[in-house]
Protein backbone atom coordinates (compact mmCIF):
# COMPACT_ATOMS: atom_id res chain seq x y z
CA UNK A 1 0.00 0.00 0.00
CA UNK A 2 2.04 2.46 -0.96
CA UNK A 3 1.38 5.90 -2.45
CA UNK A 4 2.83 5.84 -5.60
CA UNK A 5 -0.27 4.70 -7.39
CA UNK A 6 -1.55 7.00 -10.38
CA UNK A 7 -4.23 9.15 -10.28
CA UNK A 8 -6.50 9.74 -13.16
CA UNK A 9 -8.65 12.56 -13.19
CA UNK A 10 -11.79 12.12 -15.59
CA UNK A 11 -13.29 15.37 -16.42
CA UNK A 12 -16.71 15.84 -18.22
CA UNK A 13 -16.43 19.04 -19.47
CA UNK A 14 -20.14 19.45 -21.34
CA UNK A 15 -21.28 19.54 -17.33
CA UNK A 16 -18.42 22.29 -16.49
CA UNK A 17 -20.46 25.58 -15.94
CA UNK A 18 -16.84 27.51 -15.05
CA UNK A 19 -17.77 27.86 -11.55
CA UNK A 20 -13.83 27.45 -10.92
CA UNK A 21 -14.43 25.80 -7.24
CA UNK A 22 -12.21 23.13 -8.05
CA UNK A 23 -9.36 25.46 -9.18
CA UNK A 24 -9.69 27.05 -6.16
CA UNK A 25 -9.55 23.96 -3.73
CA UNK A 26 -6.91 22.03 -5.52
CA UNK A 27 -3.88 21.86 -3.36
CA UNK A 28 -1.84 20.90 -6.18
CA UNK A 29 -2.61 23.45 -8.92
CA UNK A 30 -3.52 20.42 -10.83
CA UNK A 31 -6.68 21.89 -12.55
CA UNK A 32 -6.75 25.37 -14.13
CA UNK A 33 -9.42 27.29 -15.82
CA UNK A 34 -9.04 27.09 -19.71
CA UNK A 35 -10.24 29.99 -22.12
CA UNK A 36 -13.68 29.49 -21.39
CA UNK A 37 -13.40 29.33 -17.61
CA UNK A 38 -13.56 25.38 -18.31
CA UNK A 39 -11.72 22.50 -15.74
CA UNK A 40 -8.56 21.76 -17.67
CA UNK A 41 -5.90 19.17 -15.95
CA UNK A 42 -2.66 20.75 -16.60
CA UNK A 43 -0.10 18.85 -13.94
CA UNK A 44 -1.83 15.57 -13.69
CA UNK A 45 1.48 14.23 -12.03
CA UNK A 46 0.94 16.60 -9.27
CA UNK A 47 -2.25 15.29 -7.94
CA UNK A 48 -2.75 13.41 -4.79
CA UNK A 49 -5.84 12.17 -5.19
CA UNK A 50 -7.12 14.06 -2.56
CA UNK A 51 -10.44 14.34 -4.49
CA UNK A 52 -11.37 17.42 -3.02
CA UNK A 53 -12.13 18.77 -6.70
CA UNK A 54 -14.41 15.48 -7.08
CA UNK A 55 -16.37 16.42 -3.70
CA UNK A 56 -16.77 20.18 -4.55
CA UNK A 57 -18.04 20.08 -7.72
CA UNK A 58 -21.73 21.12 -7.52
CA UNK A 59 -22.16 19.31 -10.83
CA UNK A 60 -20.10 16.17 -10.19
CA UNK A 61 -18.06 17.29 -13.11
CA UNK A 62 -14.89 15.57 -11.88
CA UNK A 63 -14.03 11.95 -11.37
CA UNK A 64 -10.90 10.97 -10.05
CA UNK A 65 -9.60 7.27 -9.84
CA UNK A 66 -6.82 6.16 -8.53
CA UNK A 67 -4.86 3.50 -10.45
CA UNK A 68 -2.49 0.90 -9.92
CA UNK A 69 0.73 0.20 -11.78
CA UNK A 70 1.10 -3.06 -13.09
CA UNK A 71 4.64 -4.05 -14.05
CA UNK A 72 4.16 -3.04 -17.69
CA UNK A 73 3.33 0.21 -17.17
CA UNK A 74 -0.14 -0.60 -18.71
CA UNK A 75 -2.61 1.73 -18.00
CA UNK A 76 -6.06 0.64 -18.21
CA UNK A 77 -8.58 1.89 -21.08
CA UNK A 78 -11.19 3.75 -19.70
CA UNK A 79 -12.33 5.55 -22.55
CA UNK A 80 -16.06 5.96 -22.79
S1 LIG B 1 -7.81 15.02 -6.41
FE1 LIG B 1 -6.96 16.72 -5.16
S2 LIG B 1 -4.92 17.09 -6.03
FE2 LIG B 1 -6.06 15.87 -7.54
S3 LIG B 1 -6.97 17.38 -8.94
FE3 LIG B 1 -8.50 16.96 -7.36
S4 LIG B 1 -8.19 18.51 -5.77
FE4 LIG B 1 -6.36 18.48 -7.08
S1 LIG C 1 -16.05 22.85 -9.80
FE1 LIG C 1 -16.98 21.62 -11.44
S2 LIG C 1 -18.36 23.02 -12.51
FE2 LIG C 1 -16.98 24.27 -11.27
S3 LIG C 1 -15.28 24.82 -12.66
FE3 LIG C 1 -14.68 22.95 -11.57
S4 LIG C 1 -15.33 21.24 -12.91
FE4 LIG C 1 -16.41 23.08 -13.59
Amino acid sequence: MSEDKKTQIFIKKEWCKSCGICFAFCPKEVLQPDELGKAVVVHPDKCIGCKICELHCPDFVITVEKEENNENGQEKASSR
